[in-house]
């Protein structure tokens, strides 16, 4: 499973608790956004003076087959104050894009 930089879309959002929000995405560019359960994605954005900067999230999706072109993928996010990822989840409505890059972690299934 390669390791791919690509766009994500919000489908939907919506509170799980007063500080967690869930959060469905589709991959943006047709491709299939495959992983193994326990994997995770890098969201990458830029702080307000434009550094690049990046915040890792659980792919919290249970499949039992390669995932297609167009199939959502959620992930939970807990809210930090003053967090800057914070504040781009927040801040995400839908139809709104964001820079991912993954499926990172390796298990061993022994
Ligand atoms: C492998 C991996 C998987 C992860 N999966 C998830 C996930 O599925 N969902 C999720 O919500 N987060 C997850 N995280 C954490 C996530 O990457 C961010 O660190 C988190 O969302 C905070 O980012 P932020 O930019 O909002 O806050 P920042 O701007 O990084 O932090 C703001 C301030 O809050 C402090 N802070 C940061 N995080 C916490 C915390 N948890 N508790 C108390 N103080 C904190 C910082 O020290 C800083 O002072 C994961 C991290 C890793 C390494």
């Amino acid at each position: 499973m390669a390791i791919q930089h690509f766009p994500l879309k919000l489908v939907s959002r919506r509170m799980l608790a007063p500080a967690v929000g869930h959060y469905v995405f589709v991959r943006d560019d047709g491709q299939p956004l495959d992983f193994i359960p326990g994997q995770f994605i890098q969201v990458h954005f830029h702080y307000a003076d434009g550094t690049a900067t990046k915040r890792s999230y659980s792919l919290a999706t249970i499949h039992d087959h390669a995932m297609a072109p167009g199939e959502e993928v959620e992930i939970a996010v807990s809210y930090v104050p003053g967090g800057a990822a914070t504040a781009l989840f927040e801040g995400l409505e839908a139809g709104g894009i964001i820079d991912a890059s993954g499926p990172f972690g390796r298990f061993c299934l022994a």
